[in-house]
């Protein structure tokens, strides 16, 4: 778990805020769940049998002796909370997203914390490929808000309860033959979860699992149906994809459509999806709730901000104007005047320290700020300063009564101007 701080944190709040606008467009509004719910929603959605639900989660008891865990997702909270206010009596379609710290007890590398965020979405109550189709549009537009290229968008379909019985027969079957060759955990998997095989992280195993039967064939006539439609409505769309029947996501309520977005950029090392989801039709009502079909996915937000970072932009934003102060007698006028401008909106630093001009001037520089005004007693009297433009050139003459005024057209100006 880490600080995130000022100098990196623009980056997550420049993500965060695309996906707010972006995801608003949609029709998305925010939830917001809480950090940790009662243990037993985890085991009876994500599945006992996966890494998240079997090796990753914070489980500790309260004093109240209930089980609870740090939330690992966030699909399984926000179903809870669409069943506990019965958004289904409400509305025929509802469409959420959240954003928030997730938790894990996972080995520490390049893009895997114990402690990650994840922006995702749901979308409850069509069953129809085109709100698979809508919502991949609106991750694809998204990373394309970004800036983030060479991502990959990976589909399967999974099949549902009237088609996946056979295929997981023939799987068991064929792991069966190949049971010498599994890690220990995929021994035990094949019996209780055979599905989790195909998502093991072991080498071996994933060779295994790659020379396995392939779910697509054994797709009945409405899953095969929901899976071409689904794929007619992305080429609609100009959205690229490859179909990888070997891809089954790490969690179990996947019924259906599955996606991942893989991102090829060395600096993810081997983590490289950056976002992935699915259609989850069954899990509203296993949890007691209402027979209600869902699609939803997360992208996570660390390795997003990674790839962002490599990018080498920049989305801090550095002080207008920078208040010095040239005599002791006019600190409080420059208490004040940088009170009124940033009550105008503009961004100022001021140093309260006070100090000779000399070293205000090299905090001046230090703090990026595009002008610098400095305020003495000749100023204060005659109501006339200058701007002087840290980057070099002329000052500006400037009344004090018209600094805000004056700064903004300077900050429209560069903007016109384009980045430098
Ligand atoms: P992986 O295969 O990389 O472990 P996952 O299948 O466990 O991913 P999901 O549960 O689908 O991941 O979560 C969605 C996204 O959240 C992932 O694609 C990834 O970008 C991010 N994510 C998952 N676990 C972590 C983590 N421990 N640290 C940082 N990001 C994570
Ligand atoms: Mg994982």
């Amino acid at each position: 778990m880490r600080d995130l701080l000022p100098g990196e944190i623009e980056l997550w709040q420049h993500v965060e805020g695309l996906a707010r606008e972006l995801f608003g467009r949609f029709g998305y509004g925010e939830v917001r769940t809480p950090m940790a719910e009662d243990t037993g929603l985890f085991v009876r959605s994500v599945g006992e049998e996966t890494d998240i639900v079997g090796k990753e989660m914070y489980t500790f008891d309260d004093k109240g002796g209930r089980s609870l865990s740090l939330r690992p997702e966030g699909t399984a909270p926000a179903a809870r909370a669409y069943i506990e206010h019965a958004i289904n009596n409400k509305e025929p379609i509802t469409r959420w997203f959240y954003m928030g710290p997730m938790f894990r007890y996972e080995r520490m590398k390049t893009g895997r914390y114990r402690q990650f965020y994840q922006i995702g979405a749901e979308a409850y109550g069509s069953k129809e490929a085109a709100q698979d189709a809508e919502m991949m549009d609106m991750v694809v537009q998204f990373l394309g808000a970004l800036e983030l290229k060479d991502v990959t968008l990976n589909l399967n379909s999974l099949g549902d309860e009237a088609c996946r019985p056979a295929y997981h027969a023939k799987l068991v079957e064929y792991l069966q033959a190949h049971r010498e060759e599994l890690c220990e955990d995929c021994k035990r998997r094949m019996e209780t979860n055979p599905l989790r095989v195909l998502d093991c992280k072991n080498p071996t195993c994933q060779a295994v699992a790659a020379a396995g039967p392939n779910v697509l064939e054994f797709l009945c006539e409405p899953c095969r149906a929901h899976f071409d439609d689904l794929q007619r409505k992305l080429t609609v769309l100009g959205i690229k994809y490859v179909v990888n029947p070997r891809m089954v996501r790490g969690l179990d309520y996947y019924t259906r459509t599955v996606f991942e977005f893989i991102a090829s950029h060395p600096a993810l090392g081997t983590a490289s999806t950056v976002g992935g989801g699915g259609r989850y039709d069954k899990m509203m009502k296993g949890l007691g709730g209402p027979d209600v079909p869902a699609v939803g996915f997360a992208m996570g937000l660390d390795r997003l901000v990674l790839l962002l970072k490599e990018s080498g932009r920049t989305f801090t934003s550095p002080p207008d104007l920078f208040v010095a102060v040239a005599d002791e007698g006019s600190q409080d006028a420059a208490l004040a005047l940088a009170s009124r401008l940033r009550r105008e909106g503009l961004r100022v630093d001021f140093d309260t320290r006070g100090g000779s001009l000399k070293s205000q001037m090299k905090r001046a520089d230090k703090s990026g700020a595009r002008f610098t005004l400095v305020l003495g007693e000749a100023e204060r009297t005659s109501g006339q300063a200058k701007l002087k433009p840290m980057a070099g050139g002329d000052a500006i003459p400037v009344a004090l009564d018209d600094v805000a005024k004056t700064l903004r057209a300077a900050r429209l100006a560069t903007a016109q101007a384009g980045p430098t």
